[in-house]
């Protein structure tokens, strides 16, 4: 997918897909770079949003359901607070919401991620 050559609508028709949180993790830093502008006002289907949340929880009760220790969790926390995907206390790439980091199976959808598993 060449994201230098699409237009603005195919960019945002790509945004908006629900495809895209798992289309971005494959892409290069400069793509990236393209589409972060447009990831702010990102509407997630809920139907993403309940795929992403579904498939982190099979993954945590798969593990024996580990949490992570408060600290753990205030820091991992406070990296989302100070990333530009993080609006209105949910991730604008993966569609979670806070929950998803008292996982211990879970961790930042970016690659490389901001903060990752702590199992
Ligand atoms: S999970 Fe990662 S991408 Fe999402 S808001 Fe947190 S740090 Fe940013």
């Amino acid at each position: 997918m060449n994201i230098r050559k699409m237009k603005q609508e195919e960019i945002k028709k790509l945004i908006n897909s629900k495809e895209f949180s798992e289309i971005y993790k494959t892409l290069d830093k400069e793509s990236q770079k393209i589409l972060k502008p447009y990831i702010k006002d990102r509407k997630i289907p809920i139907i993403n949003k309940a795929k992403s949340l579904g498939k982190a929880i099979k993954e945590w009760v798969s593990h024996g359901m580990p949490e992570v220790t408060e600290k753990q969790y205030q820091r991992r926390l406070k990296i989302c607070q100070g990333c530009e995907f993080w609006n209105n206390n949910t991730c604008k790439i993966c569609g979670c919401t806070s929950a998803k980091l008292r996982l211990s199976t879970s961790k930042c959808p970016l690659s490389p991620p901001l903060w990752d598993r702590e199992i």
